[in-house]
């Protein structure tokens, strides 16, 4: 098939990628001309395991292409994609404008007939508002022909994307149109040989269904998140809690870590989405808004664990490890490092901090006088590097190579033994003998 793909972010690019991998002719458009460039030259611009080599060579081999503009790679194409971004608009709703733009450019230049999808997380009725949209222009220039749209909603994560994309536990169409449906079951036949769950639905049940998934993953992370900080009044240790709970086959394992909450381009805005819509019906949203409230209780909770170690936090230098919102990815959009940053510089902290991937999107996205002022001091390479004088070491990402580190040297270059571990990755009672001031979430802190 031809396919155009809209928006090379994370879901665009990787699912523009595997595509091509699947043999057909892909065509990759982003209005960002730098990506594009950079796309071209075979630079990758986001980090995703996997996704370089197969990205390169399906490029190499004349499969995938890429565009800024839109209307010059419309022509004879099956099936055109949507994958920009739908960020919370400041009333907390999904911003569908990114969307709606692509709706009223396919309108204006579609040549002929093809199936438009959207991948994009967007509101119940935004595949028949693109619809629509698209029809609109259509039938301003007569065109003689209609544009069935189906929502695709997209389940990959970031870390795991290209893995997810190959194997999905599942795909979902929306669809209100028999030939796009057809269309979409032979473009994902050979993603689903393993493991065969496409479900098609309507439209409306397929936008939702991404929304409850997504609302559903977070509740778990807030719920256990609340038990934790039962667990620490009453000296249990949740991660004993944890393991009791998840071998509970109704309940399971995943989702379940306590830590210093979840951030990301998902969780937070589409929780945030889901109860803008509810409001708008004039439905409260108890377990969402319950949901949210206890994910910034536990974002802030990194900044209030240092004070209860240190103190005043005016005139210290403290090291972060992690800055991505989770291992695997370069993506820091509602990291919770970046939060615990902004308060310690606030406070008249110094923070130097160590990314493996991420330390270059931090650079693109806090104040430039965060640097320039020596507040915030980055290092990509070495994770002791920046423990150097520092008072207190706090991990709000747990990258693997942070899980088993040489302790000793750690302690020898800071200058207070604290480390404050957002993401329970150590034993209390080990810390302890190695002489640290442990704090973790929903375990008793050590000293
Ligand atoms: P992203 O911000 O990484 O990428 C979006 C891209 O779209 C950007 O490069 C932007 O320049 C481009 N774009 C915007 N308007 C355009 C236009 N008119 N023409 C061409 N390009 C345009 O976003 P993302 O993380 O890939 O997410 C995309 C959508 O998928 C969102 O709705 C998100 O909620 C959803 N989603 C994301 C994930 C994830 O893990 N990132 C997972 C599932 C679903």
């Amino acid at each position: 098939m031809r396919i155009v793909v809209i928006g090379s972010g994370y879901v665009g690019l990787v699912s523009a990628t595997c595509f091509a991998e699947m043999g057909h002719h892909v065509v990759c458009v982003d209005r960002d001309a730098e990506r594009i460039a950079r796309l071209r030259d075979g630079e990758v611009p986001i980090h995703e395991p996997g996704l370089e080599p197969l990205l390169l060579r399906n490029h190499q081999q004349g499969r995938l292409h890429f565009a800024q503009t839109l209307r010059p790679v419309l022509t004879n194409i099956d099936l055109c994609f949507i994958a920009v971004g739908t960020p919370s608009a400041p009333d907390g709703s999904a911003d569908t404008s990114q969307v709606l733009a692509v709706a009223e450019e396919l309108g204006r230049w579609l040549p002929q007939r093809c199936v438009v999808v959207n991948k994009s997380t967007a509101p119940v009725g935004t595949a028949e508002r693109i619809e629509r949209t698209i029809a609109r222009g259509l039938t301003q220039r007569e065109a003689g022909f209609t544009v069935p749209v189906v929502s695709n909603p997209e389940f990959l994560r970031e870390g795991c994307a290209v893995e997810d994309f190959m194997r999905p536990d599942r795909v979902i169409i929306g669809c209100a149109d028999d030939q796009a449906r057809q269309t979409m079951e032979a473009l994902y036949a050979p993603f689903l040989r393993k493991q065969p769950r496409l479900m098609v639905m309507g439209r409306r049940e397929a936008e939702m269904s991404k929304y409850a998934a997504n609302a559903m993953l977070a509740t778990r992370i807030s719920f256990m998140n609340e038990m934790a900080s039962l667990c620490e009044q009453l000296g249990v240790d949740i991660e004993k809690v944890r393991l009791g709970v998840g071998s509970d086959s109704r309940i399971g394992y995943d989702f379940l870590y306590a830590g210093c909450g979840y951030g990301g381009s998902c969780f937070p805005k589409d929780v945030r989405a889901l109860i803008h819509t509810a409001q708008r019906h004039g439905l409260p949203s108890h377990i969402l808004q319950a949901v949210e409230e206890r994910n910034t209780i536990q974002k802030a909770g990194l900044f209030v664990k240092l004070q209860q170690q240190l103190g005043a936090l005016d005139g210290r230098t403290i090291a972060v490890w992690g800055l991505a919102f989770k291992p695997g990815t370069d993506d820091v959009r509602e990291a919770p490092a970046l939060q615990l940053i902004a308060s310690l510089l606030e406070a008249g902290a110094v923070v130097q901090a160590h990314d493996p991937v991420a330390t270059a999107s931090v650079l693109r996205c806090v104040p430039a006088h965060w640097l320039t002022s020596g507040q915030l001091v980055l290092h990509a390479q070495d994770p002791y590097a920046v423990l150097d004088d520092a008072d207190a070491l706090v991990i709000p990402t747990e990258w693997k190579p942070f899980r088993q580190p040489d302790w000793q040297r750690v302690r020898g270059l800071l200058r207070q033994p604290v480390v404050i571990d957002g993401r329970n990755l150590y034993d209390p009672a080990q810390m302890q003998a190695l002489g640290f001031h442990y704090s973790s979430f929903g375990r008793p802190s050590v000293t």
